[in-house]
């Protein structure tokens, strides 16, 4: 009796286990927020192309050359194991950190970078332009 109480929430508990990684570590959701499951405002993490994150600092603000290399070496043989911070403000993505693994990614010639996406307003981005 004691065994049969016990077993029947351990499968349920292993089943929603499994689906809840695969969630988060598979393919990224349609839109932001509308998937993560928190009413739109966790971060999610998410591929995405170079060529859609703006990085208006990126001017303003040189990296250094022998960090972006080891970084090069790093993510070649072990791939990007900590995601860069980007904004999204109306569908726009903004990075205004990560910046040696940005460049990494660009001189690796890597299509897309992995990112934590949080959504913010105007007034945010206004805020990180300061
Ligand atoms: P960035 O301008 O990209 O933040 P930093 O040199 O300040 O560059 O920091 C590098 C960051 O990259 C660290 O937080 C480190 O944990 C992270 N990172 C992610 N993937 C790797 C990797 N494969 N090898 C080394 N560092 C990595």
């Amino acid at each position: 009796m004691a065994n049969f109480v016990l077993q029947v929430p351990s499968i349920r508990l292993r089943s929603f286990t499994v689906s809840a990684s695969s969630s988060s570590n598979g393919a990224p959701p349609g839109g932001l927020g509308s998937s993560s499951g928190g009413g739109g405002g966790g971060p999610v993490i998410v591929e995405l192309p170079l060529d859609k994150i703006r990085r208006p600092l990126m001017r303003t603000r040189s990296n250094d050359a022998s960090k972006v290399q080891q970084l090069m070496d790093s993510i070649s043989e072990i791939g990007l194991q900590v995601p860069i911070d980007v904004l999204e403000v109306d569908g726009v993505y903004y990075g205004f950190s990560g910046c040696h693994r940005y460049e990494a990614h660009q001189r690796l010639g890597l299509p897309t970078i992995r990112c934590k996406v949080r959504r913010g307003t105007k007034e945010t981005l206004r805020h990180h332009l300061r």
